[in-house]
C-alpha cells in the first residue's frame, strides 16, 4: 500500500468536526492520515446550542465528536492543543508543546472570537465574553458566588448573541440587562419598527434593554462589582459583566504564515474553500468568501463539503449562503429572511403590527409584487417557513402578497408540501432538501426520527422542525402510512402516552421523564405540556424548583401578561358570590395602585395595569383579606360561573350558588390540557349560560343536569347534555371522572369540545366509559381526583411564603422605581394604556 498522506485540521470546532466527518466517509479517505489539533480541553460540542449548558445539559449531551469516536475513525485528536507557527515552505506546524507536524494538505477551521470592545475597564475579573463551555463555566461561577440576593447581569450588545446571552444570565437568577450602542435590537436582522417590538416584549420579561447607549469606561468598585459609565452619564452596577459585541475571524496563524487575509480580517477563500495557498483551505467563521464572513453554521459546512469534494478531486463549490435566521429569543418568537430593510432597487414592503399582542411582521418584495424578496417577523413566527420557502426557492407570491401575513386571511393560499419543489432545501444546516427527505420515506423510513437519522435533517439548528414533519406526514399519508403522533421531536409519545408514564412510573420531574423516555433537552412544546401532566397528576406548585423553569410566562409570573407588558390580577371569588367587605378590599387595592377594574364575563374582577414588583404586595394584601388565586393565569380552572338560583329567583329549582361554590372550591388548582369553564343555572331558564361551557349544570325540580364539552371562543360548541337528574353526590363523582379522563387523555392544548369530537364514537363512548365503567377506570379516576382535591394550594400564597420565588418578580434591576416605558391616560374614569402616538406625545412633553 502506498503511503499515506498527512491531512491536518485546525480547530476542532463545530465546521472542523464536520470537516472530518465528512471526509472520513468520502471515497478518499483511505489515501490520508487525518490529525485535528484543537485548542479547547474539550472535544467538538455544538456550540449553537451552548446555552443548553445553562438548562442542565453538559459537554457529553452536546458533544459532536469524541476522543474515543475519532480513535475509532482512525483520527488522530490532539486536544488542548494548539498550533502556534505554520511554515508553508517545510510543510510543517509548531504546537504549543513544542511539537512539530508535517502536512501535505492543511485546513484551517479556527473560527472566530468574541469582539470586546475597548472600553477602559474591559479586562477586569468579572468581565466575560460568551463563546466556549469554559466561558460559560466562568460566568456561573461568577453569578453563584455572589450570593447577596440582589445580584445584576449585564450584557454589551443586543445583537442575536447578546439576546441569548442575556436570557443565560436570566436563568442564572440576575436581574439582566441590555446595553446596545444602536438605536435598536438586532441592527442587522430587524427594522426600527420590529426592534422596538422586540424590547417591548424583552423588558415584560424582566429583561431592561439599553438601546442608543454608548458605554464610557468599566471601573472595578470595592467589593469587586463593576459600575458601568455610559455616555449619557448615568451608570449602573453589575456583579457580572458579558461581552457580546460581534465576532472577529481567528486569522492569526493565516497572517503570520502570509496567507491573503481580508481588510477588515478572515482568510480569503475560493469557491472551493482554498486559501492562496491551494494547500490549504479555510472553512467556517475564519473564511472570507467574496469579502463576507458567515457567522452561521449551515455556510461553515458547506464550505466543508467544498474542500471534502475538492480534496478528492471532485468540484461541489461553496457559492455563498442564505443567512435567514429563525429563532426564539427569551421565549420570543424573531424571524428574519432575506432583504429584510427592503435595500434591493425597486423593493416595495407590507407590514402589519398588532400592538396589542406584540406582533410584528413585514414582507419585502419585487417591484412587481412576484417575488419575496425578505421577511420580518417579531412575536409570531408561524409564516416564517412558507415565507422561507417562497424565498428561497422564487415561488410565485399569491396576487395580494400581504394575505401571507394577514391574520385569518382567506385570500392566501397555504404553501402546502406539494407546492414545494424537490430541490427546496428544508434543513439548511445539513443541507437538505424536500427530494431527499421524501427518498428517504420511500427508502423505508416511516417516522420524523427515521428520516432524521437517515438524511441527518434539523439536527443542528432545528430550525426546520415544523417544515420536516408536515412533509414527513403529508408523504407517508399519501403512501397510507399511518402517521406517527410523537409529541415532538424529544418525545416519540403522545400527551396521553405520558400521562401514563408519568403516572404508573411515579415520575416527577421533566428531567427524569426526559431520561427515561424522551431524548435531547425538550422545547417549548414538551416543556409546558409535560408541566401540565405533572401539575395534574402530582399538584405540586408550578413554582417549585424542578417546575418552575418549564413554565410560560403567564405561568412564571402567576398573572396574565397585558398588551403594554403589565400584568392582571383575579382574585377567585368562588360562583361569583362576594361580601361587601371583599369587595371593598379589591376597591381599595385598586384604588391605592391605580389598576383598570373590570367585572369578566365569568363574574370575577379583573384588576389590570400591575407591574411586575407589585404583584406580590397586592397579592398580600388580597390574602390577607382571605382571597386566594383565580389561576386566570393557568390552563386550569377558571371560573364556575352562576345565576343567583333558589335562594333569590322566583323560579329556581336548586341552589345554584351553593352548587358552583363547591364545584369551584372542588376543582381550584386542577392543571388540565386548556382551561376549564364551568356555569350552573338555577333552573332552565339558564341565566347562567351553562350550555356553552365545559361543564355545564342546570337545576331541575329532581336534581341536576349535567352538560360537558362546551365552549364559547373562537369555535364555539353547544355542550351535550350528558346525564339528567342527579343528586349532588352522583354529579360531583361524574364531574370529577370526566375531568380526569379529560386530563389524562386529551393532546396538548386540545379543549374539552374537541376532545370529544376526537374521541372514536364520540358522546356513546364517553358515557360508556363515565356513566357505565366499562373500561373499569372509576375508582382510579375517583382517587386521581381525590388526591388533587386534598392536596391544593393557593400558587401566591406559595410564592408570598418564599423568599427565593419572591425573587422573580422584579420589574427592575436595583431599583423600586416603575417602568417609564408604560403610560397610561384616562378614559371613562379609569387608566388605559397610551396608544403609539399618545405615549411619544406624553413621554416627549413630560
Ligand atoms: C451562543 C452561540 C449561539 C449560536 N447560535 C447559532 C445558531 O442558532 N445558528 C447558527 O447557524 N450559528 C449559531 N452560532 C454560531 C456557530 O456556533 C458558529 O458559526 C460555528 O460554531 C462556527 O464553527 P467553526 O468551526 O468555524 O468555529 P468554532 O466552533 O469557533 O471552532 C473553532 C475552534 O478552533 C479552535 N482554534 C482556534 N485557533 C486555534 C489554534 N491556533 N490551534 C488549535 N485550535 C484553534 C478554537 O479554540 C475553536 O475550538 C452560535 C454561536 C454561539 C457562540
Ligand atoms: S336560571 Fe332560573 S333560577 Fe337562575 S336566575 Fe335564571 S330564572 Fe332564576
Amino acid at each position: 500500500m502506498s503511503q499515506r498522506k498527512d491531512l491536518i485540521i485546525i480547530g476542532n470546532g463545530m465546521v472542523g468536526h464536520h470537516f472530518a466527518d465528512s471526509f472520513r466517509q468520502s471515497d478518499a479517505a483511505d489515501q490520508w492520515h487525518i490529525q485535528i489539533v484543537g485548542e479547547e480541553r474539550l472535544s467538538a460540542y455544538d456550540r449553537v446550542h451552548l446555552s443548553d449548558y445553562f438548562q442542565g445539559s453538559d459537554h457529553s449531551a452536546l458533544a459532536l465528536g469524541t476522543p474515543q469516536s475519532y480513535r475509532a475513525a482512525g483520527i488522530s485528536a490532539h486536544l488542548g492543543t494548539r498550533v502556534e507557527r505554520i511554515d508553508r515552505a517545510s510543510k510543517t506546524l509548531v504546537l504549543n508543546d513544542g511539537e512539530e507536524l508535517s502536512y501535505d494538505k492543511l485546513v484551517l477551521a479556527t473560527g472566530s472570537y468574541p469582539f470586546v470592545p475597548p472600553i477602559p475597564g474591559h479586562d477586569a475579573e468579572r468581565c466575560f465574553v460568551y463563546r466556549t463551555l469554559d466561558d460559560l463555566d466562568a460566568i456561573r461561577s461568577a453569578a453563584t458566588n455572589r450570593q447577596t440576593g440582589d445580584n445584576v447581569g449585564v450584557v454589551i450588545g443586543g445583537g442575536l448573541l447578546g439576546l441569548e446571552a442575556a436570557n443565560a444570565l436570566r436563568s442564572l437568577g440576575l436581574a439582566t440587562h441590555v446595553i446596545e450602542f444602536a438605536p435598536r435590537l438586532m441592527p442587522v436582522q430587524l427594522d426600527d419598527a420590529a426592534g422596538s417590538v422586540l424590547k417591548h416584549k424583552i423588558e415584560a420579561l424582566g429583561v431592561q434593554v439599553h438601546t442608543d447607549t454608548a458605554t464610557d469606561s468599566i471601573e472595578t468598585l470595592a467589593d469587586g462589582r463593576l459600575r458601568l459609565h455610559f455616555a449619557s452619564g448615568d451608570n449602573l452596577d453589575t456583579d457580572v459583566l458579558v461581552f457580546s459585541a460581534g465576532i472577529r475571524p481567528r486569522d492569526e496563524l493565516a497572517r503570520q504564515c502570509g496567507l491573503d487575509v481580508g481588510e477588515r480580517g478572515g482568510v480569503r477563500i475560493n469557491n472551493h474553500a482554498q486559501t492562496s495557498d491551494p494547500d490549504i483551505y479555510a472553512i467556517g467563521e475564519v473564511a472570507l468568501w467574496d469579502n463576507r464572513i458567515f457567522g452561521l453554521v449551515a455556510p461553515g459546512y458547506r464550505m466543508a463539503e467544498a474542500a471534502v469534494a475538492h480534496l478528492g478531486g471532485g468540484d461541489s463549490p461553496f457559492l455563498g449562503a442564505d443567512m435567514s435566521t429563525k429563532l426564539k429569543l427569551l421565549g420570543v418568537d424573531v424571524g428574519s429572511i432575506g432583504d429584510a430593510h427592503g435595500n434591493s432597487a425597486g423593493a416595495i414592503s407590507f407590514r402589519y403590527h398588532n400592538e396589542a399582542k406584540g406582533q410584528y411582521k413585514k414582507i419585502v418584495t419585487s417591484a412587481d409584487g412576484k417575488h419575496l424578496l425578505g421577511a420580518i417577523l417579531v412575536g409570531d413566527n408561524s409564516a416564517y417557513d412558507s415565507l422561507l420557502q417562497y424565498y428561497l426557492n422564487d415561488i410565485a407570491l399569491p396576487a395580494e402578497p400581504d394575505s401571507l401575513i394577514l391574520p385569518n386571511s382567506t385570500g392566501a393560499p397555504a404553501l402546502g408540501v406539494d407546492a414545494l419543489p424537490d430541490s427546496a432545501t428544508i434543513c439548511s444546516c445539513m443541507n437538505v432538501t424536500k427530494g431527499a427527505i421524501v427518498s428517504a420515506i420511500d427508502g423505508g423510513c416511516c417516522s420524523v426520527g427515521d428520516v432524521k437519522a437517515e438524511t441527518r435533517a434539523n439536527s443542528s439548528c432545528g430550525g426546520c422542525a415544523a417544515m420536516l414533519k408536515n412533509i414527513v406526514d403529508a408523504t407517508l399519508e399519501a403512501r397510507g402510512v399511518e402517521v406517527d403522533h410523537s409529541l415532538c421531536e424529544h418525545f416519540a409519545h403522545t400527551r396521553q402516552a405520558l400521562y401514563h408514564l408519568v403516572q404508573v412510573e411515579g415520575i416527577k420531574t421533566f428531567d427524569d421523564l426526559i431520561a427515561k423516555h424522551g431524548r435531547g433537552h425538550g422545547c417549548d412544546i414538551c416543556k409546558p405540556t409535560v408541566a401540565s401532566i405533572l401539575a395534574s397528576h402530582w399538584n405540586e406548585g408550578v413554582h417549585e424548583a424542578p417546575h418552575v423553569k418549564l413554565q410560560d410566562t403567564n405561568d412564571t409570573f402567576l398573572a396574565n401578561m397585558q398588551k403594554d407588558g403589565t400584568y392582571s390580577i383575579v382574585p377567585r371569588i368562588a360562583g361569583g358570590e362576594i361580601t361587601p367587605d371583599k369587595l371593598l378590599v379589591i376597591g381599595q387595592v385598586a384604588k391605592d395602585y391605580r389598576l383598570y377594574t373590570k367585572i369578566t364575563g365569568g363574574q370575577r374582577i379583573d384588576l389590570f395595569g400591575a407591574q411586575l414588583h407589585q404583584l406580590p404586595e397586592i397579592w398580600q394584601r388580597l390574602i390577607d383579606a382571605g382571597f386566594e388565586t383565580g389561576h386566570a393565569y393557568g390552563k386550569a380552572l377558571r371560573t364556575v360561573k352562576s345565576c343567583v338560583g333558589s335562594t333569590w329567583c322566583r323560579y329556581g329549582q336548586q341552589d345554584s350558588v351553593g352548587m358552583a361554590i363547591l364545584l369551584e372550591n372542588r376543582y381550584k388548582g386542577l392543571r388540565a390540557p386548556h382551561k376549564i369553564k364551568f356555569a350552573v343555572s338555577g333552573c332552565t331558564r339558564e341565566c347562567a349560560e351553562a350550555q356553552s361551557k365545559d361543564i355545564g349544570v342546570i337545576a331541575t325540580e329532581n336534581g341536576w343536569n349535567l352538560y360537558v364539552c362546551g365552549n364559547g371562543g373562537m369555535k364555539p360548541r353547544h355542550a351535550d347534555l350528558f346525564a339528567t337528574d342527579l343528586d349532588d353526590v352522583t354529579l360531583i363523582r361524574t364531574v370529577d371522572r370526566l375531568l380526569m379522563f379529560y386530563v389524562r387523555t386529551a393532546d396538548r392544548l386540545q379543549r374539552t369540545a374537541r376532545w370529544l369530537e376526537s374521541l372514536d364514537g364520540g358522546l356513546d363512548y364517553l358515557s360508556d366509559v363515565i356513566l357505565n365503567d366499562s373500561l373499569g377506570l372509576g375508582a382510579e379516576l375517583d382517587t386521581q381526583m381525590a388526591r388533587v382535591v386534598d392536596t391544593y394550594q393557593c400558587e401566591w400564597k406559595a410564592t408570598l411564603e418564599d423568599e427565593q420565588k419572591l425573587k422573580r418578580f422584579r420589574t427592575f434591576v436595583n431599583s423600586p422605581e416603575s417602568d417609564d416605558n408604560v403610560v397610561f391616560v384616562e378614559e371613562r374614569d379609569q387608566i388605559r394604556p397610551a396608544t403609539a402616538d399618545e405615549k411619544q406625545h406624553i413621554i416627549a412633553s413630560a
